[in-house]
C-alpha cells in the first residue's frame, strides 16, 4: 500500500480539517452503552489536533427522516469528549449559520463535532448544493469512516471531490488489512463463511470461489449447500429453494479451482434454545425429527487443517448459532485456532461483519487477528467485490 492519499501527505497545520468519522454507537438512555467506535476514530482526531489543525467531526447517527433530535449527536459529543481526554464543542447544525460560528471559533488543536448530517436530506441524495455547504467550513477533507463507504452519499463521497482528500488512519488501516485478506494475499487463502442464509451472501460467495484457494462454508447457509448435494437435513435452517444457486456455487467453484468445504457432522437439537439436549451425527445421518445447530468435531478439525494449510484467512458469518450454548464451541474452537496460527506468525487473518466480531468476541480472540472489522455493509460489500465509493474517491 498504498494507492490512497493519507493523511502523510497532508499539511494540516492552522487548517480547517472536515473528519468524516463514524460515531454511530449503540446508545442506551443517553448513554453510549459499546464506546468501540469511538476508540477507533481517536487516533486520527489525536493526530490532527497535534499536529495544529482545527478538527471538525462530522457524522451520522440512525436514520433520521430530517431533523429529529432523538437522533441528536449532542450526548455522542459528551463520549467522544470523555474518551479524548478533552472537551470538544458541538454545533447544533453540520451547515450554515451555527455551524459557521463554531467552526470560526476554533483555534489550531481544537475539536467541534457538528450535529447529525442526516438531519438534511442532501446528505443521502449527495446533493451537489449541501456538499458545497459542508465544504465551505472546512480547507481539506479526511475520510476516517470505513463503515460508511459503501454509501455514496454526501459527507463520504461528495465532500472528497471537491476538498484535497485523505485517508485517516483508521480507514489506512482497514484498506491496508483488506487488501492484505483478498487483493494482494499471501497464498494459499481460506475463506470461512458462515452466518444464517445464503440468499443475503450470494455476490460474495461467488466473490469467493473466483479470489480464494479453499472457501469453508458453516453455519445455517451450510444446511442449504448440504440439501443441495442431496443429503437429509431434518428440520434445519435452510432455504431449499436456493438448491440450485448453491450448486452452482459448487460449480464456480470447481471451474475455478477452490475447494469447497462443508460440514462432515452437525451437532443436532429438537429445538433452538440454550442448552438443548444435542448429538453430534455424521452429516449423511441427520435425524429428520432434529435439526443442525453447529458444525461437529470432525468438521472443526477439517477447518482447523484448512487453516493450517493458509497462509492468509478471510472470516465472516458464525458456523453455527453461536449465541445460545452449547452451540458456540465449533465457532468458538475454529477462532481460537486461527488466533493461535495468527500468533504464531503463520497466518494473516481477516474479519468482519456484525455477528462475526460479536462471535469474535465471544470467543475472547479479536484483539489476536491480524485485523477485525467494525464495518458491517461495507465489509460485506469489500467482501462482493465491490468498489465502495467513499474508498474510490480516496484514490491518488
Ligand atoms: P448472519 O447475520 O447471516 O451472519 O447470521 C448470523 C446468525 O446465524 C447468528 O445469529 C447465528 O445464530 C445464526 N446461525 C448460524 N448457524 C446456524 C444454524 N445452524 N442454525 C440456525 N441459525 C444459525
Amino acid at each position: 500500500m498504498t494507492a490512497f492519499r493519507t493523511l502523510d501527505q497532508a499539511d494540516v497545520k492552522g487548517k480547517r480539517v472536515l473528519v468524516r468519522v463514524d460515531l454511530n454507537v449503540p446508545m442506551e438512555n443517553g448513554r453510549v452503552t459499546d464506546a468501540t467506535r469511538i476508540e477507533r476514530v481517536l487516533p486520527t482526531i489525536r493526530e490532527i489536533a497535534e499536529k495544529g489543525g482545527r478538527v471538525i467531526l462530522l457524522a451520522h447517527f440512525g436514520r433520521p427522516k430530517g431533523r429529529d433530535l432523538k437522533e441528536s449527536l449532542k450526548h455522542v459529543a459528551e463520549a467522544v469528549s470523555k474518551h479524548l481526554g478533552k472537551t470538544i464543542a458541538f454545533a447544533d447544525d453540520c451547515i450554515g449559520e451555527s455551524a459557521a460560528q463554531a467552526v470560526n471559533a476554533l483555534k489550531d488543536g481544537d475539536v467541534l463535532l457538528l450535529e447529525n448530517t442526516r438531519f438534511h436530506a442532501g446528505e443521502e441524495t449527495n446533493d451537489p448544493a449541501f456538499v458545497q455547504e459542508l465544504a465551505k467550513l472546512g480547507d481539506l477533507y479526511v475520510n476516517d469512516a470505513f463503515s460508511a463507504a459503501h454509501r455514496a452519499h454526501a459527507s463520504t463521497e461528495g465532500l472528497a471531490r471537491v476538498l484535497p482528500s485523505y485517508a485517516g488512519r483508521t480507514m489506512q488501516q482497514e484498506l491496508d488489512a483488506l487488501t492484505k485478506g483478498l487483493e494482494a494475499p499471501k497464498r494459499p487463502v481460506v475463506a470461512i463463511v458462515g452466518g444464517a442464509k445464503v440468499s443475503t451472501k450470494i455476490d460474495l460467495l461467488e466473490n469467493l470461489v473466483a479470489k480464494v484457494d479453499a472457501l469453508v462454508i458453516g453455519g445455517g447457509m451450510a444446511n442449504t449447500f448440504v440439501h443441495a448435494t442431496g443429503l437429509g437435513i431434518g428440520k434445519s435452517l435452510a432455504e431449499k429453494d436456493l438448491a440450485a444457486t448453491a450448486m452452482r456455487i459448487i460449480e464456480k467453484a470447481r471451474a475455478s479451482n477452490c475447494a469447497i468445504i462443508l460440514p462432515v457432522d452437525g451437532v443436532c437439537a429438537y429445538e433452538f434454545k440454550a442448552g438443548a439436549l444435542n448429538h453430534t451425527y455424521g452429516i449423511d445421518a441427520i435425524p429428520e425429527d432434529q435439526m443442525i445447530l453447529d458444525v461437529g468435531s470432525q468438521s472443526v478439525e477439517r477447518i482447523a487443517a484448512a487453516i493450517n494449510d493458509a497462509a492468509t484467512l478471510v472470516w465472516n458469518g458464525p458456523l453455527g448459532a453461536f449465541e445460545i450454548a452449547p452451540f458456540d464451541q465449533g465457532t468458538v474452537a475454529a477462532a481460537r485456532h486461527a488466533a493461535q496460527r495468527t500468533k504464531e506468525g503463520k497466518l494473516v487473518s481477516v474479519a468482519g461483519g456484525g455477528d462475526t466480531v460479536a462471535a469474535l468476541n465471544h470467543a475472547g480472540v479479536a484483539d489476536d487477528f491480524t485485523y477485525v472489522s467494525t464495518a458491517g455493509g461495507a465489509f460485506l460489500e469489500w467482501l462482493e467485490g465491490k468498489s465502495l465509493p467513499g474508498v474510490e474517491a480516496l484514490r491518488a
